[in-house]
């Protein structure tokens, strides 16, 4: 499916933009930096699809990308989260968004929580998996640059994410490890949304 075409359909700063709920949606959500736009081009083999975190503007938005022709599903790029700096008002607003999102889009299968190999789970991401079991959206675990740690850490990085993962009440079938930058894990991400879409 991915070997057709991918295209950037629309941001979304707020509910009221969303596309027509016509596919079904797999959510990507991680803090900023965590190799989320790299994960989307790699799984869409397209190199700029997804714009670098680091675009202002549209780190605040819902941005959808509408896969095959007839249109098969739509992944969206959820904003990122992590900034502890961030002005109140702005984590407020990104609350809100990700939390209407969540609990009203009928057409939304599963999430993806992106978590960067080297850190582990932290503070913001059990923040944003606490809302996704809130709204009852399942979600599937992605470890993001596996590449840049060693097997042994991967291993434990791993054990840990699973261990954290166990004692929540959605169902995680699958904790997948990633290299963009290597390819490694791609297929299994690709396949996964295949699945739950
Ligand atoms: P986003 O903010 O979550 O969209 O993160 P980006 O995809 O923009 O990636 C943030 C930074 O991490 C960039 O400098 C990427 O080149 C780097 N990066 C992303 N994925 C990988 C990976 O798998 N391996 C390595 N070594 N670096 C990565």
């Amino acid at each position: 499916l991915f070997a057709g075409p991918v295209d950037f359909l629309k941001s979304a700063p707020g509910l009221e933009f969303l596309p027509d709920p016509d596919a079904p949606e797999i959510a990507f959500a991680g803090r900023s930096n965590v190799g989320k736009s790299s994960l989307l081009n790699a799984i869409t083999g397209r190199n700029k699809l997804a714009r670098t975190s680091n675009t202002p503007g549209r780190t605040q938005e819902l941005n959808f990308f509408d896969v095959g022709q007839p249109l098969a599903l739509r992944l969206v790029d959820m904003p990122g989260y992590g900034f502890a700096e961030a002005p109140r008002d702005m984590v407020k607003r990104w609350r809100f968004l990700v939390n209407d999102y969540l609990r009203g889009r009928s057409v939304l299968k599963r999430a993806i929580v992106l978590i960067d190999s080297r850190h582990g789970v932290k503070a913001v991401d059990r923040d944003v998996m606490d809302m996704l079991d809130a709204a009852a959206v399942g979600y599937r675990i992605v470890l993001t640059k596996a590449d840049k740690i060693k097997a042994s850490e991967l291993a434990a990085v791993l054990e840990a994410t699973r261990a954290e993962a166990s004692k929540r009440p959605a169902a995680h079938p699958l904790l997948i490890p990633t290299s963009s930058e290597k390819g490694m894990g791609i297929a299994e991400v690709r396949a996964a949304v295949l699945e739950d879409s």
